[in-house]
This record gives C-alpha cells, sequence and structure tokens, in this order.
C-alpha cells in the first residue's frame, strides 16, 4: 500500500467547489492586493488565534523577517535561536545583519530548553525566538522568565503550530509578537505561499502594518525603510475556507498521534523507538509526529518503511549551527549535544487528518514489523 508522507490533494479535493467560489470572487473583485478577502481572513484568523492584531504577509519567512524589524533589531544585536529548527528562524535574524545564537533543545519536546537559552544571554542579546517545533507550543512559561529576568522580548516561530496552547494560551499571543507560515505543508496550507504576524501590542501591529507596504506612512512618505509583503487576496480567500476546517484537521492529526502513541508504548519498541511526548502545560496540533529511532537504526528504519511504499521524513538532518553559511559564527559539532542527536535520530512519520485507518494500520503494522525484526529484546544495557 501506497502511503505518502502528505498529500495535500486530499485536503483540498473535498472543498473544491467552495474553494473555486472563493477564489471567483476575488477575480471578480479585482480587489488583488489587501482588500476585503485580506481583511475577512485576517479578522478570522485573529479571532481564532485570540489576538486583537492579525497581519496576512507573503511567507512565514517574511513574517519573521517583519516581526523582527518592527522590534528595530539590527547589526550586532543577538537573538537566542534554536539551532534544531526550519532554517527561516535564523535566516531572517541573519539578514537582519543581527547574530542567530544558538541554543540547545530539551531533549523531549526538541524545542528550546530555558536553562541553556539563559546561558547564552549576553549585553547584546535582544530577544529570543522559541519555535513551537512540529506542533507543540515551546515551555513559554520557563522562557518568559529568562526572558523577564533579562529584559528580552520573545518573537513566536508559530510555523507549525497553529492552534496549540500553552497552559491554555494559545500560541500567537505570548510572546510580544508571533508568526505563522501557510505554506502548503503547514497545519492551515494556502495553495501557495503566505503568512502572518500576531500581536496583542497595538505599537508593534501598527509598525508591522507599515513595514510591509515599504515603510510608507501615510502613502509616499517614508520614515522607515520596509519592504513589499503582502497577503495575496487569493491565497486569503483559500485560506478562510480552510480556517474553518482547521479544528476539525487538528483533532484528525491528534487521533492519528493517539494511535500511534499507543502503538509504540508496546515492550518492543523500549530501545527501539522513542514516541514523542507533549509536555505539561502544553498542547500540540501535531504539524509533524517525529519519533526518535535508536541505535543509529534511523535511516534503516526510513529504507524500511519506503520498501512499502511508506513515505517518512527527517526534519532537520543538519543542525543549524553547523551549516556552512553561518560557519563565522563559530558552532563546533559537540556545541549543542540534544541537537545534534536529535538530527541524528528523527523521523517524521504520515500523520496528516486525511490518512486513511487502513493506511494508518499499514503504517503501524510496518513499524512493528521493523522492531520485531531486531535481535530479540535483551534487558538495555545501562551506560557505565
Ligand atoms: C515553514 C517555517 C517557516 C517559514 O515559513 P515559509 O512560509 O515557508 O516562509 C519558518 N519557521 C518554521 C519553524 C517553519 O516551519
Amino acid at each position: 500500500m501506497n502511503v505518502p508522507m502528505l498529500d495535500v490533494t486530499r485536503q483540498n479535493e473535498p472543498l473544491r467547489e467552495e474553494i473555486q467560489t472563493a477564489i471567483a470572487q476575488v477575480c471578480d473583485s479585482g480587489a488583488f492586493v489587501h482588500g476585503p478577502a485580506c481583511k475577512a481572513f485576517e479578522e478570522a484568523a485573529a479571532r481564532y488565534c485570540h489576538v486583537p492584531h492579525a497581519l496576512g504577509c507573503a511567507s512565514g519567512t517574511d513574517a519573521l523577517l517583519l516581526a523582527l524589524m518592527a522590534l528595530g533589531v539590527g547589526p550586532g544585536d543577538e537573538v537566542i535561536v534554536p539551532s534544531f529548527t526550519f532554517f527561516a528562524t535564523a535566516g531572517a535574524v541573519w539578514r537582519l545583519g543581527a547574530i542567530p545564537v544558538f541554543a540547545d533543545i530539551d531533549p523531549v519536546t526538541f524545542n528550546l530548553e530555558a536553562e541553556d537559552v539563559a546561558r547564552r544571554v549576553t549585553p547584546r542579546t535582544k530577544g529570543m525566538i522559541p519555535v513551537h517545533l512540529f506542533g507543540q507550543a515551546a515551555d513559554m512559561t520557563a522562557l518568559g522568565q529568562v526572558a523577564r529576568k533579562h529584559g528580552l522580548w520573545m518573537v513566536e516561530d508559530a510555523a507549525q503550530a497553529i492552534g496549540a496552547t500553552h497552559r491554555g494560551a494559545p500560541v500567537g499571543g505570548i510572546g510580544q509578537i508571533a508568526c505563522f507560515s501557510f505554506y502548503p505543508t503547514k497545519n492551515l496550507g494556502a495553495m501557495g505561499d503566505a503568512g502572518m504576524v500576531t500581536t496583542r501590542d497595538p505599537v508593534l501591529a501598527e509598525k508591522v502594518k507599515i513595514l510591509r507596504d515599504h515603510g510608507q506612512h501615510p502613502r509616499y512618505i517614508h520614515h522607515v525603510v520596509g519592504t513589499n509583503s503582502r497577503l495575496d487576496a487569493i491565497q486569503a480567500a483559500v485560506l478562510s475556507v480552510k480556517l474553518r476546517r482547521l479544528d476539525a484537521y487538528a483533532a484528525g492529526r491528534t487521533a492519528h498521534a493517539a494511535a500511534y502513541a499507543e502503538h509504540f508504548a508496546a515492550p518492543q519498541y523500549a530501545g527501539v523507538v522513542t514516541a514523542p511526548r507533549v509536555a505539561h502545560g502544553a498542547t500540540s496540533v501535531w504539524n509533524q509526529y517525529t519519533i526518535r529511532v535508536h541505535g543509529g537504526r534511523r535511516d534503516a528504519l526510513q529504507k524500511h518503511l519506503a520498501d512499502r511504499g511508506i513515505g517518512s521524513a527527517v526534519y532537520y538532518p543538519k543542525p543549524l549551527h553547523l551549516q556552512g553559511c553561518f560557519a563565522g559564527l563559530g558552532g563546533k559539532p559537540r556545541d549543542l549535544p540534544h541537537t545534534e542527536r536529535a538530527a541524528e535520530e528523527v523521523l517524521s512519520i504520515p500523520v496528516y487528518p486525511e490518512l486513511s485507518q487502513a493506511e494508518r494500520a499499514w503504517v503501524i503494522e510496518s513499524l512493528a514489523d521493523f522492531a520485531g525484526s531486531l535481535a530479540p529484546a535483551v534487558p538495555l544495557r545501562r551506560a557505565a
């Protein structure tokens, strides 16, 4: 049976008529940039994230850039970011001439670890970017304590986590400002690129609004240099249709995650695979279901699944502190042990809401015969 890692068409196909009607309305209106479709989506997204301000932009990467620009990040500023994340988190910092300072992760949640962040604070540190990786909210309480103690801001990178919560608070409104991506593989996926900045702070919201429009305010008057980063009205129309289903999509992902968790609790997985866990106080919307495969067997498991027609993916194989473009920052192997270990062990398996019961059963059966094919369970040797 062929089980793709992700198949966005399965989600979009049932919405064909509704999406086509919404797109046709934009075409007929002639309002392709900003206009009613964008405003309607921004209002609905603000309600969904429980924030007063939601501002559409061209991508999640641009959302990060705009948020950092609104906070005044510039040359010489240090911003603490995870190394175990999608490139854009650090790339946005770098592009503003600032310095991404890489911190390690909590090995259980894969998210920024507050104590390690605290160790990396210097007099030049301006803020941090907690990423809610794979859909699970980062520990905003512990990170917030570090931020308050040192007078830092927090930009949430919520690109993978729309709808997740920390201590009941939806991501997007916990830090000073937050960034979302609607890249097609995200939980709320457009039919192209799209992104959004959210904040509770009216001053930051106004800045983002001006910055995404070349910094002009009023028209043709520039006190700051911004960029052109708009939410495409056609994408906004698509996103409004899909936002209405987002809770149902999240419920589908959660059901798959629960079934996998139950399966991985079996004794044959001890020492072979660790299933993802959600920390106390956090929720996950399961953008990815990411297991750890121990004993150097990750690539073997990936191949085993591929041989059975099952897609899987490694997010992310190379930590950012070891990327060539950041070599000038002096990152070395063993700097961030939890990050480097995760890069060697992680494997994400299909968890999209449209995954059928039969497909999920095939994934589980295939995982089970991988675990069963290994040497019979010997009590794990403890590290000396
Ligand atoms: C996808 C993603 C981004 C970038 O979003 P784009 O819309 O692709 O530009 C940033 N951060 C994280 C964690 C992401 O997963």
